[in-house]
């Protein structure tokens, strides 16, 4: 990703996109000193902007970082990158991380903090299996406790078990993985929420324990507009047995239809396309929001 021409936001100027680079005794590379959004630009709009600056600028409160910039300046740049870009429709990654400075060891608060916004085009996460659903695999890696890490943080150090969930699911011809939490129940996949449907209503994990998705809630809010029950709760692995639907969310993923998780079968069905159909539509603003 680093060999492209364009431009990449940072600490408040544009700097050309190869020249974007920082020291190898950078804090956050070295410690996971770093939080991050990932949002998508639809038309030119980038799809509740608000929020995700509002949760970035959460994630620093939650790991103790300073905010480098304000939340109208971040704002501000967000707009303008995909703007300099020339990508309405783009993926827009907004990252805060201590420097390299005076620190060297855990403690940083002698470092500058900085703020970088990089845009590009970014189709389809998971491919083809938007329309027929993804396969999972189940990790044996568990979303850990909320008193183990900040788990409502966008935080980078948290990654690390996803990366390690979806490499092992690759090398099972799998798209992702789903993750169980710290006390078994299920949680999410790698980079997206899960939601299973059965006899009309919807049920998803509790988000206690991982991030609440804006996506997450955008769709709960839409389904809820329909009048659909969804219900928020703890949800045994076993259980998947009985739910005949599956679909996941998130900015990248957006509504990803699900057709099997290990051993469960699900079918990609009425609710999955139309949820799929409406939020298509929502993130262009052709339809009014839940
Ligand atoms: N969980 C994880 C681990 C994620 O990385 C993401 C993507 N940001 C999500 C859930 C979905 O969040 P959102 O809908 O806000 O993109």
């Amino acid at each position: 990703y680093d060999d492209r021409d364009g431009v990449i936001w940072m600490d408040g100027a544009f700097v050309p996109w190869r020249e974007a680079k920082v020291h190898v005794l950078t804090h956050a590379l070295h410690y996971a000193s770093a939080v991050f959004e990932g949002e998508r630009s639809y038309g030119g709009r980038i799809f509740k902007s608000a929020e995700h600056t509002t949760r970035l600028l959460n994630s620093c409160d939650l790991l103790d970082m300073p905010h480098p910039f304000s939340f109208e300046e971040i704002e501000a740049a967000k707009a303008a990158t995909v703007e300099k870009m020339n990508m309405p429709d783009s993926y827009v990654r907004a990252i805060i991380w201590r420097g390299s400075g005076e620190d060297m060891g855990v403690a940083s608060n002698r470092n500058p903090v900085h703020c970088a916004i990089a845009v590009w085009e970014w189709g389809a996460y998971y491919g083809d299996a938007k329309m027929k659903g993804a396969k999972l695999d189940i990790s044996k890696w568990k979303r850990p406790s909320p008193e183990t890490i900040p788990s409502a943080a966008k935080a980078a150090g948290l990654y690390m078990i996803c990366t390690m969930s979806k490499h092992a699911a690759e090398a099972k011809g799998c798209s992702d993985a789903l993750m169980m939490d710290y006390r078994g129940y299920v949680a999410e996949a790698t980079g997206a929420n899960v939601f299973f449907v059965k006899d009309g209503e919807v049920h998803t994990p509790e988000p206690d324990c991982f991030l609440n998705g804006i996506t997450r809630q955008t769709v709960i809010g839409m389904l809820r507009a329909k009048g659909i029950r969804v219900n928020e709760r703890h949800i045994e692995p076993s259980e998947m047995a009985d739910f005949q639907q599956c679909w996941l969310t998130g900015t990248a993923a957006e509504v990803t239809p699900v057709g099997q998780i290990g051993e469960y079968s699900f079918e990609v069905g009425e609710l999955t396309k139309e949820i799929a159909r409406d939020y298509e539509k929502l993130v262009r603003g052709q339809l009014v929001p839940a």
